[in-house]
């Protein structure tokens, strides 16, 4: 596997192929991209916590999976609107500068930054992927995030403000020699595309791309691709994931 990645970074974070989807929620029951999700991930040991960005009507960038956080649509709130709301353990809707804050307390797990899609316009994707590359650059913390995306534009911009950056495509319509050329240095399909697409994984590693795969929760798919030696895979379970890796050591 030949990844672009600078040794004295790889190094410190951890070496396994666990990317915790949403931050580890689902065994404590925290809520999805919750500071406690994150954190949780983080004690777990995963290599990345995964983690959705979206943009509100007066440009703070926040953390949530939906475009609608309780009922108050992201795009048409301001953040003030927003913060009337709270998740259910009493967390309000974290900003994407409290995110990495967060995250940047430590060097063993990357943020895995998920630039969502405007349901506005094409204009306001790349408007909040340029917010979202210049608040990294504005927090320095270049070393913990990788960015993924499904808007194929959203990630060709996030390589022309930051050729450094390590960015994967999710939408599973491109082939490895595409996302190549637009400056991606890795895939980020659901599962299945690799299974309709036999050949693009071992495409992908050729062309120095890194492989993860959404979302894994099924221990035949995490064999499988672990078999087909991704990268990385994206999981609700991470706990289980870890089991399956454990396993797989005692039988070296
Ligand atoms: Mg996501």
């Amino acid at each position: 596997m030949s990844l672009i990645r600078p040794l004295e970074v790889m190094a410190q974070f951890h070496d396994n192929v666990v990317i915790a989807h949403r931050g580890a929620w689902k065994k404590n029951q925290y809520p999805e991209n919750s500071i406690a999700a994150l954190r949780e991930a983080i004690k777990l040991g995963c290599h990345g916590s995964e983690f959705d960005v979206h943009m509100t009507s007066d440009n703070v960038l926040v953390v949530n999976h939906d475009a609608e956080f309780y009922g108050l649509d992201i795009a048409t709130s301001t953040y003030n609107e927003l913060l009337a709301l709270k998740h259910p353990n009493g967390e309000k809707i974290p900003t994407v500068e409290e995110y990495l804050t967060e995250g940047m307390k430590q060097d063993k797990t990357k943020l895995i930054f998920e630039i969502k899609s405007s349901e506005v316009d094409k204009e306001r994707t790349l408007e909040l992927t340029k917010l979202s590359v210049a608040l990294v650059h504005h927090l320095k913390a270049q070393k913990w995030v990788e960015y993924i995306c499904f808007d194929f534009d959203a990630g060709a911009y996030v390589h022309e403000l930051d050729p450094n950056a390590h960015i994967a495509y999710l939408n599973g319509d491109k082939t490895p020699e595409e996302v190549k050329e637009a400056g991606y240095t890795g895939l980020d399909y659901h599962f299945s595309v690799y299974e309709k697409n036999r050949h693009w994984i071992k495409d992908a590693h050729e062309l120095g791309l890194s492989i993860n795969a959404w979302t894994v929760n099924k221990p035949e798919d995490m064999k499988r691709l672990l078999d087909q030696n991704a990268e990385f895979i994206t999981t609700n379970e991470p706990e289980l994931l870890f089991e399956i890796l454990e396993k797989r050591k005692n039988q070296e």
